[in-house]
């Protein structure tokens, strides 16, 4: 009775925040019997009969399946039967599959074809869906009977899935506030409806202060450094804002703006850096310093309601690292190398200024423009010289599914004879070394307006031997698509991506559980990007490279040379990049692990004081997101509390990788090893159980240290 997980794919914001008018969906509802999404398909692996969906299905199919889920529940709620684990638990996990189907078909195509029709739907559903979730969980029959299993389940002869599955209920309903007499459940609905309000009125405060701070410019020539493209951008923007012959540099979320990498005006520089950093924290309309306070304020007294000592303590307590304590050691341990190789860097950023004879000492508005003047002098390299090697079917098949065969023996058959959403989607079949068949693989290469940005990973069926499914996978990309008769020439990091996604896609197709509530990717925020970061690894191991980077005219090999040269620059300005992220992890991390009555009265000044004790208030190199504009955490409650997630996962990752390396990398040993210990495994057992599984041993941050160039002993001296 979950419905479709969030946490491994970027939050939907924009698509919400983008339309203002929509047109209705139109009045004449489909008859129920001609809606293919009432009924379970008859496609192979249940794929979605994409062909016969009809946008005027969804909202009727939504409504049928909320009706069907309050029924299922209500009668396991009301059952005359004492409860049983199968009359209860189970009961619970076959329940709402229908809801469960429109909501993963909808919300899937939703990100990857939308149209307004559908955005209405989406808008429109939110909230009963928000309502439905907590109707269940505060279902007080319902409760009992959980509880009265979870009180039994070491009598009851349960194995470890089971059990956990008993546990895993017990905690969501307790965590959703399942134990709390009627006053206090009263006061935990009071407090979600206010920090509901209150968080989109934050994520609108920074939509609207962003926008509102773009900066113009009469004079063409302080814009030198621009090119051609970004100043007629700009002058673009400039008319879109009735500012003919002048011209609008718009800002982007991160306190860094991408302008201040070429911009050779440093006054100017200077000012959008400050405009920037102070958005939404001075003054006018749109200052959120009293909504982050109340905010922070609420979810601490929901926290200590809910029997926590703070918000962080209850959003890390189901997360892979499992306690506050962990976080905070982890950040610990990371700061001051991060920092240190940030200050090596500041210095030869520093002397590169001296050399020009610039007389001015490094600020957070000179970082980017003079990283660059020292990254070109240090690596003559032109990334465009990599993209003929880097065909996108190349990359594909020999690059992506080339790896996962050497690995995990499986092999991907295109079907031409299945329906899809649009005509660039391709699906593969997949099968396992013996034949047998595994799951159905759906890819999605290029942008369109009707697809979200970025790349992500979507199940439209899961994995389950309660529910005998197989997966129905699909990644989504965004590669700009060529012309007719073209080739699709990728980036690096295009490449990288689509090892990316596969590595999630795979996660999803191992999935060998019994319960679709721990089926593939539904496992902690801090642990999901873990199995599609190792993936990574194999884009570069020489093997698949030289098996798939050739030119797509010549068939010749990629010059090793140039490989090499793309590779060494990965580790240059990590010290900034891990530093600008890791203080506003750790802004994130002092905010939510106050309790209610510590939550002080000035924003700035707390901030401040918080980078200072955690060694992070290094001033050329600023938090990427100060507290008045973090959405991240303050305009939803997604990454409340766990903005450090990605970092936390690539310290597994970068460990892994190390793993695979020094076993003899690209074997099916080594593959058949990650399948059974990790990519099989989903959320049915703990997850810190199945990396030490895999490795051997508890996570070291020493490899990710090593990848990112921030070993202490790495030292001054560079080439
Ligand atoms: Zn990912």
């Amino acid at each position: 009775m979950h419905l479709r997980p969030l946490h491994w794919r970027p939050a939907l914001v924009a698509a919400l925040l983008l339309p203002t008018r929509l047109p209705a969906a139109p009045a004449a509802p489909a008859l129920m019997t001609d809606n293919p999404l009432l009924t379970e398909s008859t496609l192979p692996y249940q794929l979605p009969p994409f062909d016969r969906i009809k946008d005027t299905d969804y909202a009727p199919a939504y409504e049928a399946g909320m009706v069907a889920e309050r029924r299922e529940v209500d009668a396991i709620a009301q059952n005359p039967e004492a409860p049983t684990f199968d009359n209860t638990i189970v009961a619970l996990e076959r329940s709402g599959r229908l809801l469960w189907r429109v909501d993963h078909i909808f919300s899937n195509l939703n990100d990857a074809n939308t149209d307004a029709v559908m955005l209405q739907v989406q808008s429109d559903l939110a909230p009963k869906l928000a309502a439905q979730r907590d109707v269940i969980h505060l279902n007080r029959a319902l409760f009992a009977r959980i509880e009265s299993v979870y009180d039994r389940r070491a009598q009851l002869g349960l194995d470890p899935e089971s059990l956990r599955l008993v546990e895993r209920y017990h905690r969501d309903f307790v965590r959703a506030g399942a134990r709390l007499g009627e006053a206090d459940q009263a006061r935990l609905r009071a407090l979600n409806a206010e920090l509901a309000s209150l968080e989109a009125a934050f994520g609108q405060n920074v939509l609207k202060e962003t926008n509102a701070s773009a900066v113009t410019i009469d004079d063409r020539a302080a814009l030198a450094g621009l090119s051609d493209a970004e100043i007629a951008a700009a002058a673009a923007a400039a008319r879109e804002e009735k500012k003919d012959g002048a011209f609008v540099l718009r800002l982007q979320n991160t306190s860094g703006q991408p302008v201040l990498a070429s911009l050779a005006n440093r006054a100017l520089r200077e000012r959008i850096q400050q405009i920037s950093v102070d958005r939404c924290r001075h003054g006018g309309p749109y200052d959120n310093r009293a909504t982050v306070l109340r905010i922070v304020r609420l979810r601490a007294e929901r926290a200590a309601l809910l029997g926590y000592p703070s918000h962080a303590a209850y959003e890390i307590e189901d997360q892979n690292a499992g306690t506050v304590d962990a976080v905070n050691r982890f950040l610990a341990q990371l700061a001051p190398p991060a920092v240190a190789n940030a200050r090596r860097e500041a210095a030869d950023i520093q002397a590169t200024i001296d050399a020009e004879h610039g007389g001015f000492a490094l600020a957070p508005w000179d970082w980017d423009l003079y990283a660059e003047k020292v990254r070109r002098a240090r690596y003559a390299f032109d990334e465009s010289a990599l993209r003929p090697y880097f065909e996108f079917n190349r990359v594909l098949l020999d690059g992506v599914f080339y790896a996962a065969q050497r690995l995990y023996g499986i092999t991907f058959k295109e079907r031409h004879d299945l329906p899809v959403y649009h005509p660039d989607v391709r699906i593969f079949e997949v099968f396992n070394e013996d034949g047998s068949p595994l799951a159905l693989f759906l890819v999605d290469p290029y942008a369109r307006p009707s697809k979200r940005g970025g790349a992500w990973m979507a199940g439209y069926v899961d994995q389950s031997a309660l529910l005998g499914t197989r997966p129905v996978v699909g990644i989504h990309l965004n590669i700009p698509k060529p012309p007719p008769g073209e080739a699709a020439l990728l980036t690096f990091d295009e490449v990288l991506t689509a090892f990316h996604e596969t590595g999630h896609g795979l996660h999803g197709m191992f999935s060998h559980v019994r319960y679709p509530m721990f089926s593939g990717t539904d496992v902690p925020r801090d642990f999901v990007e873990y199995p599609s970061q190792v993936n990574e690894m194999w884009a570069v191991w020489p093997e698949v490279t030289a098996h798939y980077a050739r030119h797509y005219r010549t068939g010749e090999p990629m010059p090793p040379a140039l490989l090499e040269k793309m590779l060494a620059t990965q580790k240059f300005n990590q010290g900034f990049a891990t530093t600008e992220y890791l203080a506003a992890t750790l802004v994130d991390q002092a905010w939510h692990q106050l309790a209610p009555d510590a939550v002080p009265a000035d924003e700035e000044a707390f901030e401040a004081a918080a980078l200072r004790r955690a060694g992070m208030d290094f001033p050329p190199v600023p938090p990427r997101y100060h507290s008045t504009y973090f959405n991240h955490v303050f305009s939803g409650e997604e990454y409340s509390a766990g903005y450090y997630s990605y970092i936390w996962a690539e310290v597994l990752d970068a460990d892994s990788v190390e793993w695979f390396k020094a076993h003899g990398g690209l074997t099916r040993a080594n593959g058949d090893r990650f399948r059974a210990t990790v990519l099989s495994r989903g959320d049915s057992e703990d997850t810190s159980g199945e990396f030490r599984a895999f490795t051997g041993h508890a996570p070291d941050v020493g490899p990710l240290l090593r990848r990112r160039g921030l070993e202490p002993a790495a030292g001054p001296a560079r080439p």
